[in-house]
């Protein structure tokens, strides 16, 4: 006989529940929802997926374009990522209506053109991330370092490997005469 209260308490008070999506259910103040990766201030730097403790946000390279995506199947709404951003590029937003059945679903959230190496033709990194990085250098006055920037990694190896073999070779001639 315990029911005929609760009945009577839900017919005067309605239910518990409510009757969502009709009814709109807005988030508690300062409730952490679903990481939002601001495209005008991403440079593509890759900061926030390697500090993502899920590996929820994947970069991905093709078709001379960096993509950053979020896996919103794998976000734990830590915001690890909004505080690790260089750019201040992520937000946590309001918004809690993220989740998908499969857990690689991901939300392409940025796309940025890559810079290509001047001598070999492969990808280096986004365009607008190595700008920001030239803008750094020029700041500091390092133009040696800006003059190497549109090399990738292995160009830029095999380049500083000929310029010291050319510096040395003089002076190992001259030891050995
Ligand atoms: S969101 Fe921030 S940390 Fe992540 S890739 Fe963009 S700029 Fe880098
Ligand atoms: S909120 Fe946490 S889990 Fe989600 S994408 Fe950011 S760092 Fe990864």
């Amino acid at each position: 006989m315990k029911i005929l209260p609760e009945v009577l308490r839900i017919l005067v008070r309605g239910p518990y529940t409510e009757r969502y999506p009709k009814v709109e259910n807005p988030p508690a103040p300062g409730y952490r929802g679903r990481p939002r990766i601001d495209p005008e201030k991403c440079t593509g730097c890759g900061t926030c997926a390697r500090a993502c403790p899920t590996g929820a946000i994947v970069l991905s390279d093709s078709g001379g374009e960096r993509r950053v995506e979020v896996l919103y199947g794998w976000c734990i709404l830590c915001g690890k990522c909004a505080e690790v951003c260089p750019y201040e590029a992520v937000g946590m937003s309001e918004d809690y209506e993220h989740y998908s059945s499969s857990s690689s679903v991901g939300v392409s959230e940025v796309s940025l053109k890559l810079r290509r190496c001047r001598l070999c033709g492969g990808p280096i990194a986004p365009i607008k991330l190595i700008e920001e990085i030239e803008g750094k250098l020029r700041e500091e006055k390092l133009e040696d370092a800006v003059a190497l920037s549109d090399l990738c990694p292995s160009c830029r190896e095999i380049l500083l490997a000929l310029v010291v073999s050319q510096r040395l070779a003089p002076q190992s001639r001259k030891e050995r005469t």
